[in-house]
C-alpha cells in the first residue's frame, strides 16, 4: 500500500528524505522499469528524483560531460551536445522503447536497473562513464564519484541502494580530435523488451590512423554490461582493416559469454550477430574521427 509519492527540490532534501524512511522509501525515475514490477518490489513511499535542480540538464563541467539524473533518453537523444562528444550515448538512448518510454525513463534508471544488455548502460560503459552517488549521513549531504562498473553487481542487482542512495549524475570525458563512439544493436521488431545484443565502442586515432586507444561494451554477454578488455587489448596499435575487424570479432567471441533466453534469441544467433554488430560499431568510430580531424584542419 503507498503511502506517499514525494516530489523533492533538491538532492539534499531527496536524500534526507531517504534518510529519514530508513529504507521504506524508494527512489524512482521515469518508472518505467519500476512500475512494471511493483507488485514484486512495492515500497510504501516512492521519491522521485526527476526535478532536482541542476539535475534535470546535460552540460559541459570541469572537462566532462555531465548528465543529471532528472534527464530523460528523449533529452539525450535530441542533444547536439552529446550528439557531438558522446554519439554512442544518442544512438543507444534514441533507441530505447519508444516515445512514450523516451519521454519520461532516464538513464540513470537504465543503470540502476543493472540489466547487463541496458542500451544507455553499455553506452556510458564504452565511453568511459562515471556515477556520482549521493547519501545523507550524519545530517549531511554526501556525494562521491564511482566508475561506472562498479555500480554492477549481477543481472538486476545494483551496487547502489535505491533505497538510501541516489544517482545523481552521471560524467565522461568528451570525445575529441581523432576520436568518436558509436552504438549498435539487434532488437524484436516491436520493441517492447529488452535487446537481443548490444555493442557500444569508443576508438581514438593516432596521426597515422592506428589505433591509439580502444573501449568496447557490449550485453547481454554476462551477468553484468560487458566491457570487452581483450578485444580492446587486440584493437591498439592496429589500423582498422579487414583484417583487424574479423580478428578483433573472433577475439570478442572468445571473451563473451552468451547463453540463450526464451523470448529473445538462441546463444548461436546472439554469436552470429555479434560479429556483424562490432563491425558496425568500429567502422563507425573510424568514419566519424576522420571526420574530426577534417574538421580541426579546416
Ligand atoms: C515498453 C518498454 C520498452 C523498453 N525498452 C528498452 C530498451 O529498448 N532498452 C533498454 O535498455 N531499456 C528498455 N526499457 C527499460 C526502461 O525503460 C529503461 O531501463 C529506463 O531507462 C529506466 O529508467 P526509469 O527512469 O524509467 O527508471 P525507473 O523505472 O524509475 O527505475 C528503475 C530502477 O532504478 C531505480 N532508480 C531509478 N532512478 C534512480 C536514481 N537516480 N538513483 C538510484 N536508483 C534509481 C529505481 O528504484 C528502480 O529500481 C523498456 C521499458 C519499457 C516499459
Amino acid at each position: 500500500m503507498r503511502e506517499a509519492y514525494l516530489i523533492p527540490e533538491t538532492l539534499e532534501e531527496a536524500t534526507a528524505l531517504l534518510a529519514r524512511y530508513q529504507g521504506r522509501a524508494r527512489v524512482v525515475g521515469g518508472g518505467t522499469d519500476y512500475f512494471v514490477d511493483e507488485a514484486h518490489n512495492g515500497a510504501p513511499v516512492l521519491i522521485d528524483v526527476t526535478r532536482l535542480r541542476g539535475l534535470r540538464e546535460i552540460r559541459e563541467e570541469h572537462g566532462y560531460v555531465f548528465i543529471g539524473c532528472g534527464v530523460t533518453h528523449a533529452q539525450i537523444a535530441a542533444s547536439a551536445l552529446l550528439q557531438q562528444s558522446g554519439t554512442a550515448l544518442v544512438e543507444a538512448c534514441g533507441q530505447i522503447g519508444g516515445p512514450q518510454v523516451r519521454n519520461v525513463a532516464t538513464l540513470a534508471g537504465n543503470i540502476a536497473h543493472a540489466l547487463p544488455a541496458a542500451d544507455g548502460t553499455l553506452a556510458l560503459l564504452a565511453l568511459g562513464g562515471e556515477i556520482q552517488v549521493a547519501w545523507h549521513a550524519e545530517g549531511e549531504l554526501r556525494a562521491e564519484w564511482w566508475p561506472l562498473a562498479r555500480a554492477f553487481k549481477g543481472p538486476g542487482q545494483s551496487a547502489v541502494d535505491s533505497t538510501r542512495q541516489i544517482i545523481a549524475a552521471m560524467r565522461f570525458k568528451p570525445t575529441g580530435a581523432g576520436e568518436a563512439s558509436a552504438f549498435a544493436r539487434v532488437m524484436r521488431p516491436q520493441g517492447v523488451a529488452l535487446p537481443i545484443m548490444g555493442v557500444a565502442a569508443r576508438l581514438k586515432f593516432d596521426a597515422e590512423g592506428r589505433i591509439e586507444a580502444a573501449a568496447i561494451a557490449t550485453g547481454p554477454a554476462g551477468p553484468v554490461p560487458f566491457r570487452a578488455v581483450q578485444t580492446e587489448a587486440f584493437l591498439i596499435g592496429r589500423m582498422l582493416d579487414e583484417a583487424t575487424l574479423d580478428e578483433a570479432a573472433q577475439v570478442l567471441l572468445g571473451e563473451v559469454h552468451v547463453r540463450t533466453s526464451p523470448h529473445r534469441a538462441t546463444a548461436a544467433y546472439r554469436r552470429a550477430v555479434l560479429p556483424v554488430l562490432l563491425r558496425r560499431a568500429l567502422t563507425q568510430c573510424a568514419t566519424r574521427a576522420q571526420r574530426t580531424l577534417a574538421i580541426h584542419e579546416r
